[in-house]
């Protein structure tokens, strides 16, 4: 089971993968974009942080909400109402729970996913967050229904988010300010699946010991 506490690292992980990669963000997006990405996510998760100094959330839905509504206030750009959408959907799924199984995450991320292509309208295969992001759901889902570990699910989700960044390179961006470059866009790593991968990447670092 995830605890109020597990969420808590996950985000806090997110924070600090996110700064981490802060730069290298910028600079996909200076690619295909105006630079901006990995400052925006940065600014988000920097502000989700000291809210979560001043306040801690009762349950696991309360803490997503909290980082929902930060992100959708301070990250700006396309990325933040999209990572707002994402962790209001999962806020959502899971209001109320102290504790919440892997099946519940799954089912929750799967809303968030499903959250991101409602309010952006875009596609697999568009070049987007979304490449990353489905594939990921799908692996976790598949992995689970087959019995596996919730850490192996887990890694699942994140090598798949993985493939389907390194898979947006060749695309075309077909959404996103990316798409106004037409085919110049291909070519180029999509800044939003990369940071969608950390996201997955972190669950799956932070949540490596719990079943
Ligand atoms: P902006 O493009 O407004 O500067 P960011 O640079 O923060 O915003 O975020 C860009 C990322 O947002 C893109 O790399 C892409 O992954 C994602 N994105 C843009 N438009 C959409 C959309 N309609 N649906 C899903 N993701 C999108
Ligand atoms: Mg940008």
């Amino acid at each position: 089971m995830l605890t109020t506490t597990d969420f808590l690292h996950w985000i806090e992980r997110c924070a600090h993968v996110i700064a981490e990669q802060r730069d290298y963000l910028v600079e996909l997006d200076a690619a295909i974009g105006d630079a901006d990405h990995g400052a925006n996510m940065d600014r988000g998760f920097q502000a989700v942080l000291q809210k979560l100094a001043q306040e801690t959330p009762g349950d696991c839905g309360a803490l997503l909400k909290l980082v929902a509504m930060t992100l959708i206030s301070t990250v700006g750009g396309a990325a933040g109402p999209l990572y707002g959408t994402f962790f209001l959907q999962m806020a959502t799924k899971l209001a109320g729970k102290g504790e919440v199984s892997a099946e519940e995450w799954a089912f929750a991320l799967e809303a968030a996913v499903q959250g991101v292509q409602q309010r952006g309208k875009a596609e697999p295969g568009d070049k987007t967050m979304l490449d990353a992001l489905a594939p990921a759901v799908a692996a976790l889902r598949n992995s689970l229904l087959n019995g596996r570990p919730f850490s192996e699910a887990l890694q699942a989700a994140a090598q798949a988010a993985e493939r389907g960044m390194k898979e947006t390179i060749p695309l075309v961006a077909r959404k996103g300010r990316a798409s106004y470059l037409g085919e110049r866009s291909a070519g180029h790593q999509d800044p939003g699946a990369t940071s969608a991968y950390y996201l997955l990447q972190a669950a799956a670092d932070s949540w490596s010991g719990i079943d």
